[in-house]
């Protein structure tokens, strides 16, 4: 029988990234999958049914000391898949001529900033071949942004884009990188208005995750493995 795959996948409480934890679980594989805080999720309900598969960790991806004690604590473990999904956005939308510096600075530390640190701290957790994703965004693509809104959140995943970019330089022949467009889907993030259900994108999320697995070197996919313009 092939050994159990493993994945770490930080920002697991609700939304995408639970629905990721879900499916690998469904797909055999164990999962260490990360929450914030200490209040309780949906996550922690699923690991109640999946004891042996699932484990709980903990980290807010904007505090270094948090990702520091995580590494600590996952020290010696190997993973075949990290996918940083944690996220957010500016929830009133504000225009650059609106948004308060300190609002355009925490979008941007969460959304570009702490995903990289994460992966570069737990790239060495992955094995050599393994995959690196991050959720990223369709708006995060300059070429692609013909309609200007949601400015702060965009440029904040084109930052990210760039910032991986970067990592792929020096890392990339090692590991298959990813960065992720799932498309407009109906989350607290995405809204009741957004297109897709989670239902309706999950599985081809997660195949085009999946399907990186031996590769090497960046790409920018929607769910559906297309390349996404930079
Ligand atoms: P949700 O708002 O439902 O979930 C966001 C997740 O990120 C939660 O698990 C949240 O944890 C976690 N998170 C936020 N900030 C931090 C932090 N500082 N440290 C650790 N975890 C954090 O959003 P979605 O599921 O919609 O979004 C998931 C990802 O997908 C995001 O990166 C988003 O930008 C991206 N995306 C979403 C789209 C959509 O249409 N929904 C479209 C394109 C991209 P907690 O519960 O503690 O807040």
């Amino acid at each position: 029988m092939s050994k159990q795959k493993s994945a770490l996948i930080i920002g697991a409480s609700r939304g995408l990234g639970l629905a990721i934890v879900q499916e690998l679980l469904e797909r055999g594989w164990k999962v260490t999958g990360t929450v914030r805080d200490e209040k309780r999720t949906q996550v922690h309900a699923l690991a109640e049914q999946h004891q042996e598969h699932l484990e709980i960790e903990h980290v807010d991806i904007t505090e270094t000391n948090q990702i520091a004690a995580l590494k600590n604590r996952l020290s010696g473990r190997n993973f075949d898949l990290l996918f940083v999904n944690a996220g957010i956005t500016n929830e009133r939308y504000e225009t650059i001529g609106e948004v308060s510096t300190e609002e355009f600075v925490h979008v941007m530390v969460t959304n570009s900033l702490s995903p990289m640190r994460v992966v570069e701290q737990f790239t060495e957790n992955v094995r050599l071949g393994g995959t690196v994703g991050i959720m990223s965004s369709g708006q995060g693509s300059v070429a692609d942004n013909e309609k200007g809104e949601f400015e702060v959140y965009r440029a904040s995943k084109a930052a990210l884009n760039m910032l991986m970019r970067s990592f792929a330089a020096r890392r990339g022949k090692d590991y298959a990188l990813l960065l992720l467009a799932p498309g407009w889907v109906k989350t607290d993030m995405g809204g009741s208005n957004a297109k897709f259900t989670i239902e309706e994108v999950i599985h081809d999320i997660v195949d085009t995750i999946l399907a990186q697995e031996g590769g090497r070197g960046l790409q920018y996919l929607d769910r559906f493995g297309k390349t996404v313009r930079w």
